[in-house]
């Protein structure tokens, strides 16, 4: 027998969705439900070629983020040398505990926030900590762009997005491409589908 698989499309939320604005909640458990989000959402991360996604990206208002940063991207701290072999990666409840005073630039782009980058200044280093999805705690310090990736992410879970970030300058130069994006928004519900 033959068996056509169809390759599943994937969608994730775009600027000016309300999902994004959102204050994510808690994930108290993980239940059946959980785990398949979780596997959803890095098979959506692969389709788009990403290397992180937050739950509210995927329209599910929940502090869950999966991860697939490349492990050629090591700088070489114990969060790095520990998490990267490990990838992908899902997490629950993810914090930020603490910020390095040292702060670099980076160019950042969103899969909610298609074909716009800019650069973000941001901690070099912050202390990642988090859960797996089999109960095991984390608690590491992360630079690089792993570092860069969970900063990221983890706005998205306060409903933040990488362009409320921006130096004015920066603002200014993608304010025209981030409304057409909004506008563009409307008439998709916000929603962008994988190939
Ligand atoms: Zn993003």
């Amino acid at each position: 027998m033959l068996f056509q698989r169809g390759k599943k499309s994937y969608t994730v939320y775009t600027v000016g969705a309300p999902v994004l604005k959102r204050i994510a909640q808690p994930v108290p458990v993980v239940t059946p439900e959980i785990r398949e989000l979780a596997a959803d959402m890095l098979a959506a991360l692969r389709a788009f070629n990403g290397i992180g996604l937050a739950a509210p990206q995927y329209g599910q208002s929940l502090r869950m983020v999966v991860f697939d940063v490349p492990a050629d991207s090591n700088t070489g701290t114990v969060g790095e040398v520990t998490l990267l072999p490990r990838m992908p990666l899902a997490v629950i409840n993810p914090e930020i505990a603490a910020l390095s005073d040292q702060t670099c630039e980076r160019e950042e782009g969103c899969l909610s926030v298609p074909e716009i980058f800019a650069p973000v200044v941001r901690p070099a280093r912050v202390v990642f900590r988090a859960q797996t999805l089999e109960g095991e705690f984390l608690e590491v310090e992360c630079g690089g762009l792993l570092g860069r990736c969970i900063q990221h992410e983890l706005d998205h879970l306060d409903g933040k997005l990488f362009t409320d970030r921006l130096a004015p300058e920066a603002a200014g130069r993608i304010r025209g491409d981030l409304e057409n994006l909004r506008r563009m928004g409307q008439s998709t519900n916000y929603r962008r589908k994988s190939r």
